[in-house]
């Protein structure tokens, strides 16, 4: 139990970004914050999306603040899925603390914002992917909610059966799919596929995930190219001499099949270009390709982020933030992510980090007026990088 005399106060924001439906926070975890000592406030209407009303949140003891300037100039600890905007900062007090996907490479001002302010700001997608932090892994909630979906909007845009049928009228053959990238996403994808009956194929460049590919009932492709041994789980950027050798041998395999979901993504980096347009133009009319690294540059040469778009009777869906569309169930995983993050930051009522940690160390951006995190620094300067370098190119 939290002090009886200061429990601390856990702001739950609205959020604003068009097309969000996530909440940080669902009613059945704030309960049990709220028993745990914590005072939990949510700003009016903050699930609503989620299809959590206010009053869900009042039965367990959460108050409603329909003001959000007093929420955030009040909170100890605000939690929010999207960052908090650069005005929203300067509302909070010195000393109070965020946890959200900050996205440091594309939130350099906001980074720059939070430190001058005194807030001890957790960015999400920093945690590190080890079992220790597993249950605060929202990267990979979200992921497996964005690998299932991915399937879901390819079957229904697909003018076939996913599943092979014997009927009277004859005997329709299963849909064919390619799943590209078999990380969280992408073996979610293939499970999700294989139970709609589909034959599914998967390609990695990392060889380890070969055999969980296999145990879903998906072909791993072997392709003729060194294969990658993981980087604490995670591929390294390949030159552009692989990439160009890889999109040769995919190209019949991409041509074959009437779905292709892409997963594939390196850290802190643009997307592998993994489908260009004249392999796009070598499928069927009629096929899906389903882009979900669309909003880190995507793996497919024609995809829009946030667009669905048809080319020569190709569908090519670059729809953004995916994990949104299940909005109760996203809410719900990052509820918990949250929370248990949450809990192993603050003890006795007070944030305690322990910077030896790797959990605090990776995960903190700022704290005590400063930028304490290197990576979060790096990806904050490679953007900046590159968009002198794209300015340059334009001028
Ligand atoms: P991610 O979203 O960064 O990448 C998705 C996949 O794309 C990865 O499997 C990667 O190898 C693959 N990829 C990259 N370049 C490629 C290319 N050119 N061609 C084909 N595939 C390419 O990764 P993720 O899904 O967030 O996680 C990756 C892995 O990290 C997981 O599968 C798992 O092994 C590990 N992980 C561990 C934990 C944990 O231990 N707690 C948690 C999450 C993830």
């Amino acid at each position: 139990m939290l002090s009886a005399f200061h429990p601390m106060k856990v702001g739950v924001l609205s959020e604003t970004l068009p097309g969000e439906r996530r909440v940080a926070l669902i009613p059945d975890v704030a309960g049990k914050l709220t028993q745990s000592g914590f005072e939990v406030v949510l700003e009016a209407g903050a699930g609503e999306l989620a299809d959590f009303i206010d009053e869900a949140y009042r039965r367990v003891g959460v108050s409603i603040e329909a003001d959000r300037w007093a929420l955030l100039s009040t909170a100890d600890f605000v939690l929010s899925v999207q960052p908090p905007r650069l005005e929203d900062v300067a509302r909070l007090h010195a000393g109070a603390a965020t946890i959200s996907f900050l996205q440091p490479a594309t939130q350099a001002a906001l980074v720059e914002a939070l430190a001058e302010r005194g807030v001890t700001a957790f960015s999400l997608d920093l945690l590190p992917r080890t079992s220790r932090a597993q249950s605060m892994d929202a990267l990979s909630s979200q992921s497996s909610l964005g690998g299932y979906k991915a399937v879901l909007m390819a079957a229904n845009r697909l003018g076939k059966f996913f599943p092979m049928l014997i009927t009277a009228a004859g005997t329709v053959p299963p849909a064919r799919m390619l799943v590209l990238g078999a990380g969280v996403a992408g073996l979610q994808a293939i499970a999700t596929a294989r139970r709609l009956g589909a034959v599914v194929e998967a390609y990695d460049v990392r060889s380890a995930v070969q055999e969980e590919v296999q145990s879903l009932g998906a072909r791993f492709l072997e392709l003729k190219l060194e294969t990658q041994e993981s980087q604490g789980g995670y591929a390294h950027e390949q030159s552009e001499q692989f990439l160009t050798r890889q999109r040769e041998l995919l190209t019949e395999h991409v041509a074959g099949v009437d779905v292709v979901i892409t997963t594939a993504s390196i850290p802190g980096q643009r997307a592998p270009l993994l489908v260009t347009a004249p392999m796009v133009k070598g499928m069927r009319r009629g096929s899906v390709i389903v882009d979900l690294a669309s909003e880190s540059g995507g793996n497919c040469e024609l995809t829009r982020p946030g667009q669905v778009i048809e080319v020569d009777g190709i569908w090519i869906d670059g729809t953004a933030n995916i994990p949104s569309t299940m909005a109760l169930h996203a809410s719900q995983l990052y509820s918990r992510n949250v929370s248990n993050l949450l809990q192993f930051l603050v003890r006795d009522g007070e944030l305690k980090l322990d910077f030896k940690d790797e959990i605090t160390r990776d995960c903190c951006v700022t704290h005590a007026g400063q930028i304490v995190n290197e990576r979060a620094r790096q990806l904050m300067e490679a953007t900046t990088t590159q968009k002198i370098a794209q300015t340059e190119v334009r001028l």
